[in-house]
């Protein structure tokens, strides 16, 4: 009897308007829609700083309303835009991605300047206007791994559609990876959405309806930059490009019909103007705070356009939030404070190791054995020069490595941080630790936390090179209150990690996390392959039970059309109480 009425019970639940019970997984589309939003440049105490500041569907749909990490940190060292990215897509590391830098040496390619992550001379910018001066096209030719959406791609036959979007080219096209529908970026003068010859022969007809509408130039007015021919510097720097970004979003999402397939479609959107601000007046600034808060309400915005633009509203979306890097604190600023917050001139570090080599090497002449325009934290050799001495890679890094102590020491430009009181010296560049190529090849490295950084930190591009950890809160030349981001250090790691959709158990779980688990997860959950190099971990801690997971019923094709804002998630759902 008591069975009888047990069954009775459950099919009367069946068929009273629930949702069916729904393991998430791609090939139903469960979700619609998966959304990664990379904040370039963010460190995660922003979000406990400004929380007072935030909207209620902003920040705070993953702060109060989904999963949220505040103890996600990179577990690598080269904490830089391209490799970030990179990571965030592959949920690998440079040792597994392959991308170590924004830019590097690669004399094969390019004798005069280091060439960058995603430049690539056997394509072609599409999307400027005939006689442009575009340069080389793009692609991911240096990505080593698969991403999360390659699998997607790979898993459903290439159905799945999958699009990058940033105002930087490296960060469009690496979260996205190779079998991306498509990546666009801005032109850096004028702030046109353009891509590559790699996705596409020329750009789409909504893509080409944006660039021509007012939106750029309403976007140079908001910014205070009307007419602006040098967008990314000017207007890139203010809240009015990171709106820019979520109007090009919302016209590639109904363009391309995102939300609307038979199985699940991602979507990767980088926001540059928090690092290109950032870089300029550092994180504990009142303009930072007033782009994040910007930053904040164009998300509000634009979760509530997702609510109603894709079938069964945000109940059908997954949404995951982090960063690509943090951020030091301007050396001006933390030298005030005390910290030996020193500035390394890298041309003058450069100058004095060639010194150095031409004494041991070539006495009286004037080689290039280190390459100039380096970025810290690798110091490429110019291998050719080595050669004609007759120095091989073992010796020639060695040689590089020994003399940078003493070059180090030898740096005494003073800081430009006006001391409050003489009780205290100025700051002096350390060396903190040095590695070469072939130390790192070889995993000759501390069985530590931090030599776990260095080795996740490898790479084979950029020829023979030297790599520097300066003591922490130092960095090269900063010009008044900048600063930068490059090092195994916790501030440059920390980053935000937060999740919402059906899934997600809402609450703030403690402990550490890291990005590389955002690929791992969603893969876990769309019943997809991880991606080539994953090393992540599946957030389990904030995983419902499948059997508590609901999405919005499918729409009969008859109410379909315009039915849109009625499409809501059925009442007494778990999903449709936790949508704030
Ligand atoms: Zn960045």
């Amino acid at each position: 009897m008591l069975n009888r009425l047990c069954s009775l019970v459950l099919i009367f639940a069946l068929t009273a308007g629930f949702a069916p019970r729904a393991n998430a997984s791609a090939y139903d589309a469960h979700p619609k829609l998966i959304v990664i939003l990379v904040i370039d440049q963010f460190r995660e105490d922003y979000l406990q700083r400004y929380r007072a500041d935030f909207k209620p569907k902003g920040f705070r749909l993953f702060l109060d309303h989904g999963a949220y990490f505040p103890d996600c940190y990179y577990k690598y060292s080269n904490l830089l835009t391209a490799p970030g990215h990179s990571t965030i897509g592959t949920g690998a590391y440079t040792d597994g991605h392959g991308i170590g830098s924004n830019a590097w040496w690669d004399l094969d390619r390019n004798k005069d300047r280091p060439v960058t992550s995603v430049e690539d001379e056997r394509y072609a910018i599409v999307g400027m206007p005939m006689g442009s001066e575009t340069g080389p096209g793009r692609s991911p030719r240096n990505l080593l791994a698969s991403t999360v959406g390659d699998e997607l791609r790979l898993n459903t036959k290439g159905e799945a559609k999958v699009f990058g979007i940033s105002l930087k080219d490296r960060a469009a096209i690496l979260p996205a990876g190779a079998t991306a529908n498509g990546a666009f970026w801005v032109d850096e003068a004028t702030g046109r959405f353009e891509s590559s010859t790699y996705y596409m022969p020329q750009l789409p007809d909504w893509a080409t309806a944006f660039n021509d509408s007012a939106t750029l130039a309403q976007t140079d007015q908001e910014a205070k930059f009307p007419g602006s021919k040098d967008f990314e510097n000017q207007v890139g720097a203010t809240a009015a490009s990171i709106t820019y970004e979520f109007d090009f979003a919302k016209a590639l999402i109904t363009g391309e019909q995102m939300g609307k397939n038979d199985v699940t479609d991602m979507l990767s959107i980088s926001i540059s103007g928090t690092d290109i601000l950032g870089h300029r007046v550092g994180p504990d600034s009142d303009e930072q705070r007033q782009i994040v808060d910007g930053l904040d309400t164009d998300l509000d915005t634009f979760f509530t356009w997702l609510d109603k633009n894709v079938e069964g509203g945000l109940g059908n979306v997954w949404i995951a939030i982090t960063a690509d890097h943090g951020v030091a604190p301007s050396p001006a600023i933390a030298a005030q404070l005390g910290l030996n917050a020193a500035q390394i001139d890298t041309k003058k570090l450069v100058d004095n190791l060639n010194d150095a080599m031409n004494q041991k090497f070539s006495p009286g002449e004037k080689v290039v054995y280190v390459l100039p325009k380096q970025e810290l934290p690798f110091l490429s050799l110019n291998r050719p020069s080595f050669d004609r001495a007759g120095i091989n890679e073992q010796e020639a890094e060695a040689a590089v490595q020994d003399a940078l102590e003493p070059t180090f020491q030898g740096l005494t430009k003073p800081s430009d941080a006006k001391l409050p009181a003489q009780s205290k010296l100025p700051p002096r560049p350390v060396l903190y630790r040095s590695y070469t190529r072939l130390q790192l090849a070889a995993g000759d490295l501390p069985h530590t936390e931090f030599g776990d950084l260095l080795a996740h930190s490898y790479t084979t591009n950029g020829g023979w090179y030297v790599r520097v950890v300066p003591a922490a809160f130092q960095m090269g030349l900063m010009k008044n209150n900048g600063t930068t981001h490059f090092t195994p250090y916790s501030y440059d790691r920390h980053v935000p990690l937060g999740f919402y959709g059906a899934p997600f158990a809402t609450g703030v779980y403690h402990g550490r996390v890291e990005p590389v688990d955002i690929a791992a997860t969603f893969a876990s959950l769309l019943g997809v392959n991880q991606p080539s190099a994953s090393v992540g971990h599946i957030l389990t801690q904030a995983l419902k039970p499948a059997s508590e997971v609901t999405y919005p019923k499918p729409v009969p094709a008859r109410t379909r059309r315009g039915a849109h804002a009625t499409e809501k998630t059925p009442a007494k759902t778990p999903t449709e109480k936790r949508q704030p």
